[in-house]
């Protein structure tokens, strides 16, 4: 080489300055671009000390973190040449089809990726008509839809569209084309209904699959995706032998359906469900102890004075107490245990399965940790205590729909009383021969 060069060949910078391809040297650890030719800048609408402040991950859109590099570094070195089909962003916001072939090297002790990014957009026009009725589909479907599936159930072997295996980050030579690879990469959460959705369509009693549900990506994270799928041809009995299918990437909205609904069931300063959520569960915990027989007691819990730190320690430390009070319960009950906002400083405690003895132990445990907290040392107050309302079914009273309504009136017992204290149904009944019971606020 050096010979050749000596008699008058180009340079090896002419030569990649004057390549179609782009060309870039990539550190394998951080996938930062060290140099790249002026194919590279100009394919991407930079100039060329601009390239150097990239990586690919903010060149490439299919490649979206560290871990996934990292995945794809690994297979990069176990490959003489690792092909992969992705989209560079372009400076105006644009995106361009590449191919890129990437292959690792060492030099002086330090190890290289090479990459050659092949512009194929060109191509991706031009391809379209050739191949047979079934592959001309499939390409112009590949490039309509996130992802296209096509089952042979003969085999079990499956088509993975590239658009598919790029939306879970793999090259276009990954992902062994066998029902078993999407089977393995569905979340375990969701694998039992979506297998029973393709099930009950292979059976007729579904007109077409569609599931909505997590795929794991290269990187190990769960991507949300909407899947539809349709037996397309059946044997001479009838039984289907080919499914097809296409995925679409809803993540972005899954995600923000699963925050509104987040939003809409927990209760932002405390973290804990909301009186909606926790009446919805009361409910349900009611009618299934009422169903099985068992045990459950409720307590109403609030805090004792509160008004009085707002108005001495301003509504912001209020907040915090509600937070402090908050975690606390949740430290302090038992794992099984449930409890909500249900408004204000007031809070709701579910004890399934727990009698009178138990919820009275649980509720002993509150006030000893309420005590135990170092208030004037972390907030600069004094201590917080709290009152206790407790009713247990169906120790206490049979009917469960009024065991909120004991658990509340015994509340007001224990205010009545002196505050920092828990009162149980059953004192109600003791009290019950006294005068009428204190008015409710
Ligand atoms: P008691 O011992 O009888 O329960 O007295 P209390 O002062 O705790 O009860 P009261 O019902 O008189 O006052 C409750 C106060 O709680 C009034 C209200 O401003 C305050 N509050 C309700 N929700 C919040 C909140 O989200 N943040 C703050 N900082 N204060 C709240
Ligand atoms: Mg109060
Ligand atoms: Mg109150």
């Amino acid at each position: 080489m050096r010979c050749a060069l000596q008699e008058g060949l180009p340079s090896l910078g002419v030569l990649f300055g004057n390549m179609a391809d782009a060309v870039y040297l990539l550190d394998p650890i951080t996938s930062n671009i060290l140099w790249c030719n002026p194919s590279a800048h100009a394919s991407l609408g930079l100039e060329s000390g601009e390239v150097l402040n990239h990586s690919v991950l903010s060149l490439q859109m299919d490649v979206t973190g560290l871990p996934q590099w990292a995945d794809i570094a690994g297979v990069i070195r176990g490959a003489s040449c690792y092909t992969f089909l992705g989209r560079h962003r372009h400076k105006d916001g644009g995106e361009v089809p590449v191919e890129v072939n990437t292959t690792a090297f060492t030099l002086g002790g330090r190890e290289y990726f090479l990459s050659v990014a092949r512009d194929i957009s060109r191509r991706m026009s031009l391809e379209g008509p050739a191949g047979t009725q079934d592959e001309r589909l499939r390409f112009a479907l590949n490039l309509a839809m996130d992802g296209l599936w096509d089952w042979n159930m003969r085999t079990d072997e499956v088509y993975f569209s590239p658009q598919l295996k790029r939306m879970l980050g793999y090259g276009p030579d990954e992902m062994a084309p066998h029902v078993d690879t999407w089977k393995r990469n569905i979340h375990p959460d969701d694998r039992d209904q979506v297998m029973s959705l393709i099930e009950q369509h292979l059976r007729g009693r579904l007109m077409r699959f569609e599931a909505e549900y997590r795929l794991r990506n290269r990187n190990g994270h769960d991507i949300w995706v909407h899947d539809r799928g349709q037996v397309c041809e059946r044997d001479a009995q009838g039984r289907p032998t080919r499914v097809v299918g296409m995925v679409q990437n809803v993540t972005d909205r899954k995600l923000l359906e699963l925050r509104l609904e987040k939003l809409a069931s927990i209760d932002d300063l405390t973290q804990l469900p909301n009186r909606r959520a926790g009446m919805a569960f009361l409910s349900h915990q009611m009618a299934l102890s009422e169903r099985t027989g068992e045990q459950l007691s409720l307590g109403v819990l609030d805090i004792d004075a509160f008004k009085s730190v707002n108005d001495r320690f301003g509504h912001a430390q209020g907040d915090e107490v509600l937070h402090q009070v908050a975690m606390l319960l949740r430290e302090t009950v038992r794992t099984c245990d449930y409890l909500y906002r249900s408004g204000g400083e007031e809070f709701i405690l579910v004890f399934p399965g727990a009698d009178r003895e138990k919820a009275d132990a649980i509720a002993a445990d509150i006030h000893a940790a309420l005590e135990a907290k170092d208030w004037e040392g972390e907030l600069g107050m004094p201590a917080v205590t709290v009152s206790i309302g407790l009713a247990s079914y169906p120790q206490d009273l049979s009917l469960m729909h009024k065991l909120l309504d004991q658990a509340d009136l015994a509340l007001y017992r224990a205010k009545e009383l002196g505050r920092n204290r828990t009162c149980h149904a059953r004192d109600l009944l003791v009290a019950a021969s006294a005068p009428p019971h204190v008015a409710r606020r």
